[in-house]
């Protein structure tokens, strides 16, 4: 089946016992066991380990990636979360992407560091910089990209080379491009991480993440630590995310195109000064952007001419787009990282990494591109 057969029908079947079209939402906390000497013949017995409505929407998760098996999560962190718990003991060591999520950069550094376990916040779009930081502790690569929010790209292939050279799992963050944009098994990751509340529900409507496996050892080692910690998705999110995912193709792309057009009117507005968007040309990696997936995205940032005060006066100047943390829904989004997203991130890291005070960070939503633009034009108006 093709992506947009597969975003439709895999992983669901109309229930055996009623016909529903969609699966049941099996709000129950334990499963009934016919014998003893039967026990987990359903495959089901208490719902921190599975639940029938979470799975459905781990095979639909694992199609749509072509991985081996998928754990869904509460949240994008507890899939982080359990990626760290199963791979990283004391005195380890982890390489990460310098640009990533703020979540994942205090995971890293206010909770695992108590642990024992060092990281290194390494450019994961220089090849060279993370084989050089491979040590003979180095248990784990993580990277992310493009990366929140500054977009930056990691060569996923180059850096697969170097994790399977040291023997130690690849993961990435594939919560901006989704599989449908972004074949990260084909460029020989190891493991697929996503914030579902993102893209995958696509409608503000759930907090949820996922981890999809190259192999079956590698899902039984985060499977168990989900179980361990009780970090699983609840039947809920399970349902509304296989609600979501069904137009994942139709939203990523229609928003991908408002996104490209609202550069392009950006590029040539005089009260901005930088605009960033991975399907411009004057986007520094957009060769790699275009040989790495198949679309861009529709997340986008620029820099208002004035710094920080600008900034602040054109976030509080848009009515159509709304000031909010979240990005990838239907809706449009407007953030500033310094003050939301990335305030965990110390001032030097920021600078260090090009998040600067003054970046507006957009992520284009499902509306007509006229209504959004003429919006940015009048709170630019205001600047
Ligand atoms: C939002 C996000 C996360 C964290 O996901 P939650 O669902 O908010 O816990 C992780 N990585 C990226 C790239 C994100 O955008």
């Amino acid at each position: 089946m093709r992506f947009r057969t597969k975003q439709v029908h895999a992983g669901v079947d109309p229930d055996p016992t009623t016909g529903a079209i969609l699966p049941p939402i099996h709000q129950s906390t334990t499963f009934v066991q016919p014998s003893v000497d039967d026990y987990l013949a359903s495959g089901y017995s208490y719902s921190r380990s599975a639940n029938p409505t979470v799975s459905a929407w781990e095979r639909k998760i694992t199609a749509l990636e072509g991985g081996a098996d998928a754990a869904a999560f509460a949240s994008g962190m507890a899939a982080i979360n359990a990626v760290f718990m199963a791979f990283l003991n004391a005195g380890d060591h982890a390489i990460v992407s310098d640009v990533a999520y703020g979540g994942t950069y205090r995971l890293a550094t206010q909770v695992y560091a108590r642990f024992g376990v060092d990281f290194t916040f390494a450019n994961t779009a220089d090849p060279a910089a993370v084989a050089s930081a491979v040590t003979d502790r180095t248990s784990l690569i993580l990277t992310e990209t493009p990366a929140n929010p500054t977009l930056k790209y990691t060569d996923l292939t180059a850096i697969s080379e170097i994790a399977r050279d040291s023997g130690v799992p690849h993961a990435v963050d594939n919560t901006f491009l989704t599989p449908y944009y972004q074949h990260v098994f084909d460029l020989g990751v190891d493991l697929s991480v996503h914030s579902t509340t993102k893209y995958l529900d696509g409608h503000n409507a759930t907090v949820g993440g996922s981890v999809v496996s190259r192999t079956d050892i590698l899902h039984e080692q985060v499977a168990f630590v989900r179980n361990a910690a009780g970090s699983i998705m609840s039947p809920q999110v399970a349902w509304l995310t296989l609600q979501g995912v069904k137009t994942l193709a139709e939203r990523m792309d229609r928003q991908s195109e408002n996104a490209l057009l609202i550069a392009r009117f950006l590029e040539e507005h005089p009260k901005v000064d930088t605009v960033c968007y991975p399907g411009l040309e004057s986007f520094p990696q957009h060769d790699l952007a275009k040989r790495q997936a198949t679309g861009f995205g529709a997340m986008l940032w620029f820099d208002v001419h004035g710094g920080l005060p600008a900034g602040k006066r054109f976030m509080d100047s848009v009515g159509l787009w709304t000031l909010a943390e979240n990005l990838g829904s239907v809706e449009s989004l407007v953030t500033h990282p310094v003050t939301m997203t990335h305030a965990a991130v110390s001032p030097d890291e920021r600078a260090r990494v090009g998040i600067t005070d003054g970046l507006v960070r957009l992520s284009v939503g499902l509306e007509d591109a006229e209504d959004l633009i003429e919006d940015l034009a009048q709170a630019l108006d205001n600047v």
